[in-house]
């Protein structure tokens, strides 16, 4: 096992972490970033992306692509595995994965966040073709057609809403009789004639050859099933942070987001993190690169002033 020694080392290669590590890289620090799986994140696995401001349409993968090479030409390296460890060492952090260690003066963590899933057929499969995680990027898509919501909270409920100004029809699927929802945002969607609700229902199947055609329902209260044609589900049944490697270690909220101050600052000096993972996130490419930029930005303030170069 090697320990490699970096100014910076940015934990996850969504847009938070790529424009994160494009600053540090800029700002001439020698900046690693660690990605498990694909780069650009949940985004390279979203067809278009239509709301980044000043790119009018891009496949979310080549988005991701792009960035990454952006950050590289200015000198950040890449490392492909899973952090498993981070703790302090001295002034510095030492990160651990299977392979290696990275000894590090600032970590950003951006980890990112994973939608929780239905899991049932044709989901995966039909994921950016009909089955989305969200439909202020993917609603605009199904102009004139019906569409499906599941989930019963805040999010189901605000998305659909957003649903409907493209949508000639939004139904939200709830596995319970009553929503979970704020009752502002309930009642703002009971008066919203494009909106509708089954209750008592959850989605058994995801059906559609290249694009969704329709769900399979089955009715909990009465054990009915049944199929409702649509050309979009959006699932909104909660998400969870990729945090568990920082348990104890850090401030999170109740459902593991990490706490930071106004410059992604965690209260541990020189531990930063931005994007999906912390508290609070609008969620959105745009405000994750925000954060990334951000914690780059307060890394660099934290290493100079207290490291000699
Ligand atoms: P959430 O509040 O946890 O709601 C998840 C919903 O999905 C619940 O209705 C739950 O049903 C349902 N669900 C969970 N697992 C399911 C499954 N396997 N199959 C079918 N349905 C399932 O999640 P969220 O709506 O994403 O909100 C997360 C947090 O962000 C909340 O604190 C929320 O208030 C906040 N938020 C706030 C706003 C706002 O204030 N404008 C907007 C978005 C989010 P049950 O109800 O039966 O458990």
């Amino acid at each position: 096992m090697s320990t490699r020694e970096y100014d910076d080392v940015v934990i996850g290669g969504g847009p938070a972490g790529l424009a994160a590590g494009l600053y540090a890289a800029r700002a001439r620090r020698r900046t690693a970033l660690l990605e498990k799986g694909v780069i650009g994140g949940q985004i390279s696995l979203t067809e278009l992306v239509e709301n980044y401001p000043g790119v009018p349409s891009v496949n979310g993968f080549d988005l991701g692509q792009t960035m990454h090479k952006q950050a590289e030409s200015y000198g950040m390296e890449t490392e492909y595995a899973e952090v498993t460890g981070l703790e302090r060492q001295g002034k510095k952090w030492r990160v651990s994965t299977q392979e290696d260690e990275f000894l590090a003066k600032a970590v950003i963590i951006t980890s990112g966040a994973d939608y929780n899933k239905l899991g049932v057929p044709g989901e995966e499969r039909l994921t950016g073709r009909g089955v989305s995680y969200c439909a202020t990027c993917d609603a605009a898509f199904f102009k004139d057609q019906d569409v499906a919501v599941v989930g019963g909270g805040d999010s189901a409920v605000e998305e659909g809403m957003f649903a409907a100004r493209f949508a000639s029809k939004v139904t939200v699927i709830h596995r319970r009789d009553e929503l979970r929802a704020s009752r502002i945002l309930q009642e703002r969607a009971f008066a919203n004639p494009k909106m509708h609700f089954l209750w008592n229902t959850v989605v058994s199947e995801v059906i559609g050859e290249d694009q969704v055609t329709a769900l399979c329902l089955y009715n909990r209260a009465t054990d009915a099933e049944s199929t409702m044609p649509v050309a979009a589900v959006f699932v909104f049944i909660g998400h969870h942070p990729n945090t568990g490697f920082l348990r104890g270690l850090v401030d999170m909220d109740n459902g593991g987001h990490i706490l930071v101050d106004d410059w992604m600052a965690t209260a541990l000096p020189g531990l930063f993190a931005a994007g999906d993972v912390r508290q609070n996130s609008a969620r959105q490419v745009a405000t994750s690169v925000g954060d990334g930029v951000t914690a780059a930005i307060a890394a660099e303030h934290y290493i100079s002033e207290n490291f000699l170069d």
